[in-house]
C-alpha cells in the first residue's frame, strides 16, 4: 500500500458521477461496482456488518482478501468464542443457532464458550450475507483509497483483484479489516503494538486428527490437571505454558531431552476440541515470540517460516510421546499467521484500561464487553488482568468506531480505538462480532439521516438500557 498513493485526493469520485474510471494517484482505474456500503474484511466483524447493512436495506459488499468469511476463524483457524457473560446482539445469537442448526454441538455443560470448526462460521455467515441481498468480494486485496479532497470522505476502495487494479465506489465504508488497512490508506493515525510497538505474539495455528481424545482427556486428567473445567462430554482443552506449574510440563521437558522439541517450543501449547469432528483436536500454537513487531510482510514471512518448523516439532513429540496422539496427523496448517493485535485506529475516543477497570459506561456505548485484558505478551509471555465477576461489564462507545478525519468510515472489530492493553479485552469473536452488528445499523441510520457516521448520536445505537 502506497501512503503517496492512497493519500492522493481524488479529483472526481465516481461514486458520485457515476464515472466508468476514477483517477487513483497517476493512474485511472475502471470502477466495477457502486454500492451503499462497502465493508473492506470479511472477518467476523466485517461479515456481521455485511450481514445487517443488507438486512437494512442497503446494497453491501463485503470484500476480503482471502475464500470464505470469518477471517481470522476461517484463515488462522482460531476457534472457539472465548466465553462471555454480557446480552449480546442479535446476529451473533442468530449464528450461534445456525451453527447448531443440523445437531452439531455448540456449548459445553461448563463455560459459555461458543464452540465451531474453523470453516463453518465463514460458511454460516456468507449464508446470511445472501440470504439478506449482500455479495462477497473475494480474493480482493484493498491497496489503496481515494478521498474527496472537499469532505475528507472516502469515494473508492481500490483493491487488486485477478484482473488487475480496480475500484468500487460506495456512500459508507467499514473498515473491518484487523490490520486497520483501509483506515491507514485514507491516511488516519493509527498505532501499533505497545510503546515500543512491539505488537502481542502471534500463532500460526494447526489441527490434528487421527486423535483419541478421549485417551488424551483421560492421561491429562490422570496427571492431576485442573486447567480445564471440560473434564467430561463431548469438549475438551488443554494447555501448558512453560514454567507455569502445567502439570503436561514434565511430558513437554521429556521432548526436549529425547531431542524432538526445543526449549522455545514450550513457551505455549493450548488444544480445541472442534465440533462435528470427534477425533480432532485445534491447536492454538505455536507462539513466534521471536516476530516483536508484525507490522511487516518481511516480518510475517519469517515468522512464517519458523512455525512452520515448530508445528512439524510440536507434532512429532506428539504422535511419538503423548497419549492419545499415537495415531494422529497434521490435517492442516493455517494458511494465514494469527495476528491477535496490530494496528488500531486512533479514533474520536480511545478506549482504556482504566475503562476495564471502572466498568465504563458512556451515552453512546454500543457493545457490552467482559472478557478479561488477555495480553500474548512478547515481553512477559502471557499478561493477564481479569477483576471481573460474572455480570460485569464494560461499554464500547460508538466514538471508539469511528474517526474524526473521515466522515463515512466506521471501523469494527479488532482494530477498533482502543489502547494496546485495551484491545486485549475487546479482541474476542463473540464481541467484535457485536461491533459489526451495530456499525451496519450505524450505517443504515446514517444514510437514513444523512448524517455523517463520525457525527450520528451513538446513544440513538443503543441496543440495551
Ligand atoms: C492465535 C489467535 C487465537 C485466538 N483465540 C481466540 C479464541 O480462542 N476465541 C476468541 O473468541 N478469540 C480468539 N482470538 C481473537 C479473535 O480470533 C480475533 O480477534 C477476531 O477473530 C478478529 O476478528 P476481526 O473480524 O476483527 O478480524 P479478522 O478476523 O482478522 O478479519 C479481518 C479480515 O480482513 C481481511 N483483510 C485484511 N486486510 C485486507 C485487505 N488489505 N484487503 C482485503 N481484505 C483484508 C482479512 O483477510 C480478514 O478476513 C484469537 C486470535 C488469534 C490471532
Amino acid at each position: 500500500m502506497s501512503d503517496t498513493q492512497t493519500k492522493t485526493a481524488a479529483t472526481t469520485t465516481g461514486a458520485e458521477t457515476g464515472a466508468a474510471t476514477v483517477r487513483w494517484g497517476d493512474r485511472d482505474v475502471p470502477v466495477i461496482q457502486s454500492r451503499d456500503v462497502v465493508v473492506i474484511g470479511g472477518g467476523s466483524a466485517g461479515a456481521a456488518c455485511g450481514i445487517r447493512c443488507a438486512r437494512e436495506g442497503l446494497s453491501t459488499l463485503v470484500v476480503d482478501r482471502y475464500s470464505l468469511l470469518g477471517g481470522s476463524t476461517s484463515n488462522a483457524l482460531v476457534c472457539p468464542m472465548m466465553p462471555t457473560y454480557v446480552d449480546h446482539l442479535q446476529i451473533l445469537n442468530e449464528v450461534e443457532q445456525r451453527l447448531g442448526a443440523d445437531g452439531t454441538p455448540t456449548r459445553d455443560d461448563y463455560t459459555t464458550m461458543i464452540w465451531f470448526a474453523p470453516e463453518q462460521l465463514g460458511m454460516v455467515m456468507e449464508d446470511m450475507l445472501y440470504e439478506a441481498g449482500g455479495e462477497a468480494l473475494y480474493d480482493a486485496t484493498l491497496v489503496g483509497v481515494v478521498r474527496d479532497g472537499a469532505t475528507g470522505a472516502i469515494t473508492h476502495a481500490v483493491l487488486a483483484v485477478v484482473e488487475g487494479i480496480v475500484a468500487v465506489a460506495a456512500r459508507l465504508f467499514v473498515d473491518a479489516s484487523g490490520d486497520a488497512a483501509l483506515a491507514r490508506a485514507a491516511g488516519v493515525p493509527c498505532d501499533s503494538g505497545d510503546d515500543e510497538g512491539v505488537n502481542q505474539v502471534s500463532s500460526l495455528r494447526f489441527t490434528m486428527g487421527g486423535v483419541d481424545v478421549e485417551r488424551y482427556r483421560d492421561y491429562v486428567l490422570s496427571l492431576d490437571d485442573h486447567f480445564s473445567p471440560l473434564v467430561d462430554g463431548y469438549f475438551f482443552e488443554s494447555a501448558m505454558v512453560a514454567g507455569r506449574d502445567f502439570k503436561l510440563e514434565p511430558i513437554f521437558r521429556r521432548g526436549v531431552e529425547a531431542g524432538i522439541l526445543r526449549e522455545e517450543d514450550l513457551r505455549y501449547y493450548q488444544t480445541f476440541s472442534i465440533p462435528g469432528k470427534p477425533s480432532c483436536l485445534a491447536l492454538n500454537c505455536p507462539h513466534v515470540a521471536s516476530m516483536r513487531s508484525n507490522a511487516t510482510a518481511a516480518a510475517r514471512s519469517a515468522a512464517l517460516r519458523e512455525a512452520h518448523g515448530t508445528i512439524r516439532r510440536l507434532a512429532r513429540f506428539l504422535h511419538e510421546m503423548m497419549p492419545g496422539f499415537e495415531h494422529a496427523y497434521v490435517m492442516q496448517v493455517a494458511p494465514l499467521i494469527g495476528i491477535r493485535e496490530s494496528w488500531r485506529v486512533r479514533g474520536s475516543y480511545i478506549l482504556t484500561e482504566d475503562d476495564y477497570a471502572r466498568q465504563a459506561r458512556f451515552p453512546d456505548g454500543v457493545v457490552k464487553g467482559d472478557w478479561y485484558i488477555d495480553v500474548h505478551s512478547n515481553k512477559k509471555g502471557l499478561f493477564h488482568r481479569n477483576t471481573y465477576q460474572h455480570g460485569d461489564y464494560y461499554e464500547i462507545p460508538w466514538r471508539s468506531m469511528v474517526c474524526d478525519e473521515v466522515p463515512n468510515l466506521a471501523v469494527a472489530g479488532r482494530c477498533i480505538s482502543t489502547t494496546f492493553l485495551m484491545q486485549a479485552s475487546v479482541r474476542i469473536i463473540p464481541t467484535v462480532i457485536d461491533m459489526g452488528d451495530v456499525a451496519g445499523s450505524a450505517c443504515a441510520t446514517s444514510l437514513r439521516t444523512g448524517v455523517a457516521l463520525n457525527a450520528l448520536d451513538g446513544s440513538q445505537l443503543r441496543r440495551f438500557a
